[in-house]
Protein backbone atom coordinates (compact mmCIF):
# COMPACT_ATOMS: atom_id res chain seq x y z
CA UNK A 1 0.00 0.00 0.00
CA UNK A 2 1.54 3.34 -0.94
CA UNK A 3 1.22 6.45 0.92
CA UNK A 4 1.32 10.11 -0.22
CA UNK A 5 2.96 12.66 2.19
CA UNK A 6 3.93 16.21 2.65
CA UNK A 7 6.78 16.88 4.58
CA UNK A 8 7.55 19.61 6.25
CA UNK A 9 11.46 20.49 5.09
CA UNK A 10 11.96 23.69 6.11
CA UNK A 11 10.99 26.50 8.13
CA UNK A 12 9.10 28.94 6.36
CA UNK A 13 9.76 32.90 6.03
CA UNK A 14 6.16 34.83 5.42
CA UNK A 15 3.67 32.70 3.61
CA UNK A 16 4.71 28.68 3.16
CA UNK A 17 5.98 28.47 -0.24
CA UNK A 18 6.56 25.05 -2.25
CA UNK A 19 9.63 24.66 -1.42
CA UNK A 20 9.04 24.39 2.66
CA UNK A 21 7.49 21.20 1.83
CA UNK A 22 8.29 17.72 0.01
CA UNK A 23 5.67 15.39 -1.42
CA UNK A 24 7.08 11.81 -0.88
CA UNK A 25 5.13 8.40 -1.84
CA UNK A 26 6.41 5.29 0.39
CA UNK A 27 5.61 2.33 1.76
CA UNK A 28 2.74 2.72 4.59
CA UNK A 29 4.49 1.35 7.54
CA UNK A 30 2.89 -2.08 9.07
CA UNK A 31 0.78 -1.90 12.19
CA UNK A 32 2.47 -2.74 15.45
CA UNK A 33 0.25 -3.80 18.60
CA UNK A 34 -2.33 -0.72 19.23
CA UNK A 35 -1.89 1.07 16.11
CA UNK A 36 -4.83 1.70 13.83
CA UNK A 37 -4.04 2.29 10.15
CA UNK A 38 -6.76 5.53 8.93
CA UNK A 39 -7.40 6.33 5.60
CA UNK A 40 -7.75 10.51 5.67
CA UNK A 41 -10.72 12.44 4.00
CA UNK A 42 -10.59 15.42 4.89
CA UNK A 43 -8.14 17.50 6.79
CA UNK A 44 -8.74 20.86 8.21
CA UNK A 45 -6.34 23.84 6.99
CA UNK A 46 -6.12 26.42 10.29
CA UNK A 47 -4.23 29.34 10.70
CA UNK A 48 -2.19 27.75 13.62
CA UNK A 49 -0.70 25.03 11.23
CA UNK A 50 1.72 28.13 10.40
CA UNK A 51 2.77 28.82 13.91
CA UNK A 52 3.23 24.89 14.85
CA UNK A 53 5.82 25.23 11.31
CA UNK A 54 7.88 27.99 13.18
CA UNK A 55 7.45 28.39 16.84
CA UNK A 56 7.06 26.03 20.15
CA UNK A 57 3.48 27.08 20.80
CA UNK A 58 1.04 25.49 22.82
CA UNK A 59 2.70 22.20 21.00
CA UNK A 60 6.03 21.33 19.91
CA UNK A 61 7.34 22.88 16.44
CA UNK A 62 7.20 20.18 13.65
CA UNK A 63 10.46 18.71 13.57
CA UNK A 64 12.06 18.86 9.77
CA UNK A 65 11.36 16.06 7.65
CA UNK A 66 8.13 14.87 9.63
CA UNK A 67 4.63 14.55 8.03
CA UNK A 68 3.11 18.08 8.69
CA UNK A 69 0.63 18.24 10.98
CA UNK A 70 -2.50 18.95 10.77
CA UNK A 71 -6.18 17.86 12.03
CA UNK A 72 -8.06 15.96 10.20
CA UNK A 73 -10.80 13.09 10.10
CA UNK A 74 -10.57 9.77 8.38
CA UNK A 75 -12.40 5.88 8.30
CA UNK A 76 -10.43 3.14 9.89
CA UNK A 77 -9.17 0.75 7.60
CA UNK A 78 -7.13 -1.83 9.99
CA UNK A 79 -6.89 -1.76 13.45
CA UNK A 80 -5.01 -3.94 15.72
CA UNK A 81 -6.26 -1.63 18.85
CA UNK A 82 -9.21 -2.92 21.21
CA UNK A 83 -10.78 0.24 20.65
CA UNK A 84 -11.95 0.60 17.24
CA UNK A 85 -12.40 -1.18 14.04
CA UNK A 86 -12.75 -1.31 10.19
CA UNK A 87 -14.65 1.62 9.44
CA UNK A 88 -14.99 3.68 12.55
CA UNK A 89 -14.63 7.02 11.70
CA UNK A 90 -12.06 9.36 13.42
CA UNK A 91 -10.77 12.25 14.25
CA UNK A 92 -6.86 13.29 15.17
CA UNK A 93 -3.60 14.61 14.24
CA UNK A 94 -3.51 12.83 11.34
CA UNK A 95 -1.31 14.98 9.72
CA UNK A 96 -1.03 15.91 5.74
CA UNK A 97 -1.04 12.13 4.26
CA UNK A 98 -3.53 10.20 2.69
CA UNK A 99 -3.10 7.13 5.59
CA UNK A 100 -1.93 7.54 8.95
CA UNK A 101 -0.74 4.80 11.04
CA UNK A 102 -1.58 6.38 14.34
CA UNK A 103 -1.75 4.50 17.84
CA UNK A 104 -4.94 4.22 18.74
CA UNK A 105 -4.92 6.57 22.36
CA UNK A 106 -4.42 9.51 20.07
CA UNK A 107 -7.79 9.05 18.17
CA UNK A 108 -11.41 9.57 19.10
CA UNK A 109 -14.21 7.91 17.06
CA UNK A 110 -17.01 10.00 15.86
CA UNK A 111 -20.82 8.91 16.65
CA UNK A 112 -21.99 6.90 13.85
CA UNK A 113 -24.01 9.47 11.03
CA UNK A 114 -21.95 12.78 12.18
CA UNK A 115 -21.92 15.30 9.15
CA UNK A 116 -18.36 15.58 8.29
CA UNK A 117 -17.86 18.89 6.91
CA UNK A 118 -20.03 20.24 9.45
CA UNK A 119 -17.86 18.50 12.13
CA UNK A 120 -14.98 21.08 11.29
CA UNK A 121 -16.76 23.82 11.35
CA UNK A 122 -20.37 24.79 13.62
CA UNK A 123 -20.08 21.36 15.45
CA UNK A 124 -16.02 20.86 15.63
CA UNK A 125 -13.04 22.97 17.22
CA UNK A 126 -14.60 26.82 15.40
CA UNK A 127 -18.05 26.40 16.53
CA UNK A 128 -16.43 25.73 20.47
CA UNK A 129 -13.84 28.93 19.74
CA UNK A 130 -16.66 30.71 18.71
CA UNK A 131 -18.75 30.08 21.05
CA UNK A 132 -16.50 29.60 24.21
CA UNK A 133 -14.51 32.68 23.34
CA UNK A 134 -17.70 35.18 22.97
CA UNK A 135 -19.30 33.61 26.19
CA UNK A 136 -16.89 32.50 29.02
CA UNK A 137 -13.92 34.89 27.97
CA UNK A 138 -16.47 37.56 27.02
CA UNK A 139 -18.82 37.37 29.30
CA UNK A 140 -21.12 39.17 26.58
CA UNK A 141 -24.58 40.78 28.85
CA UNK A 142 -27.91 41.67 26.72
CA UNK A 143 -27.90 44.87 24.30
CA UNK A 144 -23.95 45.03 24.35
CA UNK A 145 -21.97 46.42 21.52
CA UNK A 146 -19.36 43.16 19.89
CA UNK A 147 -17.01 43.76 17.60
CA UNK A 148 -15.08 41.02 15.74
CA UNK A 149 -12.37 40.81 13.28
CA UNK A 150 -11.92 38.33 10.61
CA UNK A 151 -15.80 38.92 10.38
CA UNK A 152 -16.14 36.72 7.70
CA UNK A 153 -14.02 33.81 8.81
CA UNK A 154 -14.81 30.57 9.49
CA UNK A 155 -14.47 31.55 13.61
CA UNK A 156 -15.52 35.30 13.75
CA UNK A 157 -19.06 34.72 11.30
CA UNK A 158 -20.18 32.44 13.98
CA UNK A 159 -18.90 34.60 16.88
CA UNK A 160 -20.80 37.82 15.21
CA UNK A 161 -23.94 35.27 14.77
CA UNK A 162 -24.23 33.82 18.32
CA UNK A 163 -23.70 37.67 19.38
CA UNK A 164 -27.09 38.40 17.04
CA UNK A 165 -28.57 35.80 18.96
CA UNK A 166 -27.43 36.70 22.35
CA UNK A 167 -29.15 40.31 21.76
CA UNK A 168 -26.05 42.36 21.02
CA UNK A 169 -25.28 44.69 18.48
CA UNK A 170 -22.51 43.61 16.45
CA UNK A 171 -20.02 45.01 14.10
CA UNK A 172 -17.74 42.89 11.54
CA UNK A 173 -14.71 43.72 10.42
CA UNK A 174 -13.52 41.69 7.19
CA UNK A 175 -11.01 42.37 4.29
CA UNK A 176 -13.45 42.30 0.64
CA UNK A 177 -16.36 44.11 -0.41
CA UNK A 178 -18.20 40.48 -0.88
CA UNK A 179 -17.14 39.21 2.70
CA UNK A 180 -19.00 42.65 4.04
CA UNK A 181 -22.11 41.91 2.08
CA UNK A 182 -22.25 38.81 3.26
CA UNK A 183 -22.21 39.21 7.24
CA UNK A 184 -24.39 42.11 6.87
CA UNK A 185 -27.38 40.96 4.33
CA UNK A 186 -27.29 37.33 5.25
CA UNK A 187 -25.46 37.10 8.44
CA UNK A 188 -27.63 39.76 10.01
CA UNK A 189 -24.37 41.92 11.28
CA UNK A 190 -25.56 45.07 11.99
CA UNK A 191 -22.84 46.70 10.44
CA UNK A 192 -19.22 45.51 8.03
CA UNK A 193 -16.04 47.31 7.98
CA UNK A 194 -14.38 46.18 4.89
CA UNK A 195 -10.14 47.13 6.50
CA UNK A 196 -8.76 47.23 3.12
CA UNK A 197 -10.71 50.28 2.36
CA UNK A 198 -11.48 52.03 5.32
CA UNK A 199 -9.81 53.71 7.63
CA UNK A 200 -10.21 51.16 10.81
CA UNK A 201 -10.56 53.58 13.25
CA UNK A 202 -12.99 56.56 12.67
CA UNK A 203 -15.01 53.45 10.78
CA UNK A 204 -15.60 51.79 14.47
CA UNK A 205 -16.14 55.06 16.02
CA UNK A 206 -18.73 55.29 13.36
CA UNK A 207 -20.80 52.24 13.33
CA UNK A 208 -20.13 52.03 17.11
CA UNK A 209 -21.36 55.18 18.44
CA UNK A 210 -21.84 53.58 22.18
CA UNK A 211 -18.21 52.60 22.51
CA UNK A 212 -17.28 49.07 22.12
CA UNK A 213 -17.88 46.40 25.15
CA UNK A 214 -16.30 43.46 23.60
CA UNK A 215 -14.25 43.28 20.99
CA UNK A 216 -13.10 39.27 19.84
CA UNK A 217 -9.94 39.90 18.51
CA UNK A 218 -8.88 37.63 15.41
CA UNK A 219 -6.43 39.47 13.94
CA UNK A 220 -4.36 41.70 16.43
CA UNK A 221 -1.53 44.44 14.97
CA UNK A 222 -3.64 47.39 13.95
CA UNK A 223 -7.47 46.43 14.25
CA UNK A 224 -6.78 45.77 17.71
CA UNK A 225 -5.29 48.88 18.05
CA UNK A 226 -8.25 50.56 17.13
CA UNK A 227 -11.15 48.33 19.28
CA UNK A 228 -8.78 49.17 22.04
CA UNK A 229 -8.91 52.90 22.01
CA UNK A 230 -12.90 52.93 21.91
CA UNK A 231 -13.39 50.17 24.93
CA UNK A 232 -16.12 51.08 27.83
CA UNK A 233 -15.75 50.93 31.28
CA UNK A 234 -15.04 46.85 31.99
CA UNK A 235 -14.88 45.60 28.35
CA UNK A 236 -13.69 42.51 27.16
CA UNK A 237 -11.21 41.60 24.78
CA UNK A 238 -11.12 37.43 24.23
CA UNK A 239 -8.01 37.02 22.09
CA UNK A 240 -8.59 34.24 20.23
CA UNK A 241 -5.54 34.86 17.18
CA UNK A 242 -3.24 37.37 15.75
CA UNK A 243 -3.62 36.39 12.62
CA UNK A 244 -2.25 39.53 11.42
CA UNK A 245 1.56 38.50 12.68
CA UNK A 246 1.79 34.68 11.80
CA UNK A 247 3.34 35.18 8.55
CA UNK A 248 5.58 38.23 10.11
CA UNK A 249 9.04 38.49 9.24
CA UNK A 250 10.42 40.54 11.80
CA UNK A 251 9.52 41.89 14.62
CA UNK A 252 5.83 43.03 15.67
CA UNK A 253 4.55 46.30 17.02
CA UNK A 254 2.50 45.87 20.41
CA UNK A 255 -1.05 47.42 21.02
CA UNK A 256 -0.33 51.75 21.43
CA UNK A 257 -3.66 51.58 23.39
CA UNK A 258 -2.64 49.18 26.21
CA UNK A 259 -3.16 52.21 28.80
CA UNK A 260 -7.04 52.07 27.76
CA UNK A 261 -7.19 48.91 29.82
CA UNK A 262 -6.21 51.09 32.67
CA UNK A 263 -8.73 53.75 32.14
CA UNK A 264 -11.52 51.34 31.90
CA UNK A 265 -10.53 48.57 33.80
CA UNK A 266 -11.26 46.39 30.89
CA UNK A 267 -10.21 42.90 30.98
CA UNK A 268 -8.01 41.23 27.28
CA UNK A 269 -7.86 37.63 27.87
CA UNK A 270 -6.30 34.72 25.58
CA UNK A 271 -8.13 31.57 25.32
CA UNK A 272 -7.25 28.05 23.72
CA UNK A 273 -9.79 26.38 22.16
CA UNK A 274 -8.77 23.15 23.79
CA UNK A 275 -9.16 24.16 27.50
CA UNK A 276 -12.85 24.23 27.04
CA UNK A 277 -12.89 20.49 24.87
CA UNK A 278 -14.04 18.76 28.19
CA UNK A 279 -17.07 21.49 28.03
CA UNK A 280 -18.05 20.86 24.48
CA UNK A 281 -21.27 18.65 25.60
CA UNK A 282 -22.54 22.15 26.89
CA UNK A 283 -21.97 23.84 23.40
CA UNK A 284 -22.52 21.53 20.68
CA UNK A 285 -26.40 20.56 21.18
CA UNK A 286 -27.20 24.85 21.43
CA UNK A 287 -25.01 25.39 18.22
CA UNK A 288 -26.85 22.27 16.34
CA UNK A 289 -30.34 23.72 17.59
CA UNK A 290 -29.17 27.00 16.02
CA UNK A 291 -28.23 25.47 12.98
CA UNK A 292 -31.28 23.42 12.41
CA UNK A 293 -33.13 26.40 13.05
CA UNK A 294 -31.70 28.17 10.75
CA UNK A 295 -30.10 30.96 12.93
CA UNK A 296 -26.64 29.79 12.56
CA UNK A 297 -24.86 29.70 9.06
CA UNK A 298 -21.77 28.50 8.04
CA UNK A 299 -19.46 28.16 4.64
CA UNK A 300 -17.04 25.87 3.73
CA UNK A 301 -14.56 25.93 1.29
CA UNK A 302 -13.40 22.33 0.32
CA UNK A 303 -10.15 22.15 -1.69
CA UNK A 304 -9.94 18.69 -3.98
CA UNK A 305 -6.71 16.46 -3.69
CA UNK A 306 -4.31 16.61 -1.05
CA UNK A 307 -1.57 17.62 -3.60
CA UNK A 308 -2.82 21.74 -2.96
CA UNK A 309 -2.68 21.68 0.30
CA UNK A 310 0.97 23.91 0.66
CA UNK A 311 -0.89 26.55 -1.31
CA UNK A 312 -4.54 25.98 -0.24
CA UNK A 313 -3.17 27.05 3.38
CA UNK A 314 -1.81 30.39 2.18
CA UNK A 315 -5.45 31.41 1.73
CA UNK A 316 -6.09 31.86 4.88
CA UNK A 317 -3.36 34.85 4.56
CA UNK A 318 -4.29 36.17 1.70
CA UNK A 319 -8.09 36.54 2.62
CA UNK A 320 -9.16 34.45 -0.20
CA UNK A 321 -10.49 31.54 1.79
CA UNK A 322 -14.27 31.55 1.99
CA UNK A 323 -15.05 29.85 4.99
CA UNK A 324 -13.71 27.05 6.80
CA UNK A 325 -10.95 25.73 4.51
CA UNK A 326 -10.82 21.97 4.41
CA UNK A 327 -8.66 19.79 2.09
CA UNK A 328 -10.50 16.31 0.85
CA UNK A 329 -7.79 13.61 0.58
CA UNK A 330 -10.35 11.21 -0.77
CA UNK A 331 -14.72 10.10 -0.57
CA UNK A 332 -16.24 9.42 2.27
CA UNK A 333 -17.16 5.65 3.32
P1 LIG B 1 -10.59 32.27 8.94
O1 LIG B 1 -11.57 31.42 8.24
O2 LIG B 1 -11.06 33.46 9.70
O3 LIG B 1 -9.49 32.70 7.89
C1 LIG B 1 -8.52 33.64 8.21
C2 LIG B 1 -8.99 35.06 7.80
O4 LIG B 1 -8.17 36.00 8.47
C3 LIG B 1 -8.79 35.34 6.33
O5 LIG B 1 -9.87 34.88 5.55
C4 LIG B 1 -8.66 36.86 6.31
O6 LIG B 1 -9.94 37.44 6.11
C5 LIG B 1 -8.21 37.20 7.73
N1 LIG B 1 -6.85 37.79 7.70
C6 LIG B 1 -5.73 37.23 7.20
N2 LIG B 1 -4.69 38.09 7.35
C7 LIG B 1 -5.19 39.21 7.95
C8 LIG B 1 -4.62 40.44 8.36
N3 LIG B 1 -3.31 40.70 8.19
N4 LIG B 1 -5.43 41.36 8.94
C9 LIG B 1 -6.75 41.11 9.12
N5 LIG B 1 -7.35 39.94 8.76
C10 LIG B 1 -6.57 39.01 8.18
O7 LIG B 1 -9.70 31.38 9.94
P2 LIG B 1 -10.17 30.77 11.34
O8 LIG B 1 -11.58 31.12 11.62
O9 LIG B 1 -9.76 29.35 11.36
O10 LIG B 1 -9.22 31.53 12.38
C11 LIG B 1 -9.48 32.89 12.75
C12 LIG B 1 -8.58 33.25 13.92
O11 LIG B 1 -8.93 32.45 15.05
C13 LIG B 1 -7.08 33.00 13.68
O12 LIG B 1 -6.34 34.04 14.27
C14 LIG B 1 -6.84 31.70 14.40
O13 LIG B 1 -5.49 31.54 14.79
C15 LIG B 1 -7.77 31.85 15.58
N6 LIG B 1 -8.17 30.59 16.21
C16 LIG B 1 -7.93 30.48 17.55
C17 LIG B 1 -8.32 29.39 18.24
C18 LIG B 1 -8.07 29.33 19.71
O14 LIG B 1 -8.25 28.27 20.31
N7 LIG B 1 -7.66 30.43 20.33
C19 LIG B 1 -8.98 28.25 17.57
C20 LIG B 1 -9.25 28.48 16.15
C21 LIG B 1 -8.83 29.62 15.51
P3 LIG B 1 -10.11 38.91 5.48
O15 LIG B 1 -10.42 38.73 4.03
O16 LIG B 1 -11.22 39.44 6.28
O17 LIG B 1 -8.80 39.61 5.68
Amino acid sequence: MINETWRLIARPVGLFKDSDFEWREEAVPSLGEGDVLVRTIYISLDPTNRIWATQVSYMPVIPLGEVMRGGAVGVVEDSRHHGFQKGDIVQGMLGWQRYAVSSGSTLSKLPRGTPLIPFFGVLGHIGLTAYFGLLDIGKRKEGETLVVSAAAGAVGSLVGQIGKIKGCYVAGIAGSEDKCRWIRDELGFDVAINYRKEDVYPALQAACPRGIDIYFDNVGGEILDAALALMNLRGRIPLCGMISQYTATGPVAGPANLARLIMTRSRMEGFLVTDYLPRAGEAIPELLRWLQEGRLKFRTDVVNGLEHAPRAINRLFDGTNMGKLIVKVSEEP
